[in-house]
């Protein structure tokens, strides 16, 4: 992905102003002058001067934040565990079995046009940008973790542009986007989430779609580190945010612990979807 295709659709995150090219071959803030680096070609650092905070609402929260906000102000490094959270091939085949369904569910939800601009703004080791990538003409793959940007750049596709920024302060234009994606990301707290939210309706152009999805707070287990959602509690996110037009989507039903071979969580999961309540719920956002 040449720099020059999508050069304009990059903002400075602290005023929303254009960013040119600079002598260096670095790229610099038309109006307050901030210089942001390749780390590589197709991968740009690109960050605000200040954390956004959370505003986190327990003890587990305000600790992830923290974790969150360390990565902030850690320097980039090309350096990547051996084993690296969230790498598919290595994870349990339950959550592999999970992400390729949810990413199948995404794409025949969405159908999206292939001359299509994408954002996934929390794309992590890409497990759903590389794949959603195939299917639009350009990619934004949004994170803050080295490790895991670095492992998604070495297995990147050709129109995928890597971005290395916090996701409530993306540095991308307003309403510039067809598609926005954020999986496993609105789960830390009311505050937090509402922002992202916002974040992502941002980004999006008229008549453009984001897929979020939410932990269900019906699900048969719960976390500290995972803030549930009923639809009650999306609905109520959705009207703080002022997003009017969406849709919600119950998905998968299996407990993934006991998901052993990969031909059986088809199977397993229609037949747990007559007993179980779902575990997320998927989140179709249409900007109007
Ligand atoms: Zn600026």
């Amino acid at each position: 992905m040449k720099i020059e295709e999508i050069q304009d659709l990059l903002v400075c995150p602290d005023d929303g102003q254009g960013l040119s090219s600079a002598i260096d071959g670095s790229l610099s803030c038309v109006s307050c002058g901030k210089n942001f680096k390749y780390i590589d070609k197709s991968f740009l650092e690109i960050l605000p001067l200040k954390f956004s905070d959370w505003d986190a609402d327990s003890a587990r929260m305000r600790e992830i934040e923290g974790a969150y906000r360390n990565m902030f102000q850690s320097s980039f490094s090309w350096g990547v565990p051996s084993h690296m959270w969230g790498e598919l091939d290595k994870a349990s085949m339950g959550y592999q079995c999970f992400v390729r369904a949810e990413r199948r569910k995404i794409l025949n939800m969405l159908k999206p046009a292939k001359d299509s601009i994408a954002v996934d703004v929390s794309a992590c080791a890409g497990n759903y940008s590389c794949f959603l990538a195939e299917y639009v003409k350009v990619m934004f793959h949004c994170d803050l973790h080295s490790p895991s940007l670095v492992y998604a750049y070495r297995h990147k596709r050709d129109n995928m542009f890597f971005l290395r920024s916090p996701y409530h302060n993306i540095p991308l234009k307003n309403a510039a986007f067809d598609y926005v994606f954020c999986t496993d990301t609105i789960i830390r707290g009311f505050s937090h989430d509402l922002k992202l939210l916002s974040e992502i309706y941002r980004l999006l152009k008229k008549g453009g779609k984001a897929v979020v999805d939410f932990h269900n707070k019906n699900w048969i287990t719960s976390s500290e580190s995972v803030r549930f959602y009923s639809p009650a509690d999306i609905e109520v996110l959705m009207r703080m945010a002022g997003i009017d037009n969406y849709s919600v989507t119950p998905f998968g039903y299996v407990p993934l612990k006991t998901i052993i071979h990969k031909a059986s969580y088809e199977i397993l999961d229609n037949i747990c979807g007559f007993f179980l309540p779902c575990q997320r719920n998927l989140v179709v956002i249409i900007k109007e």
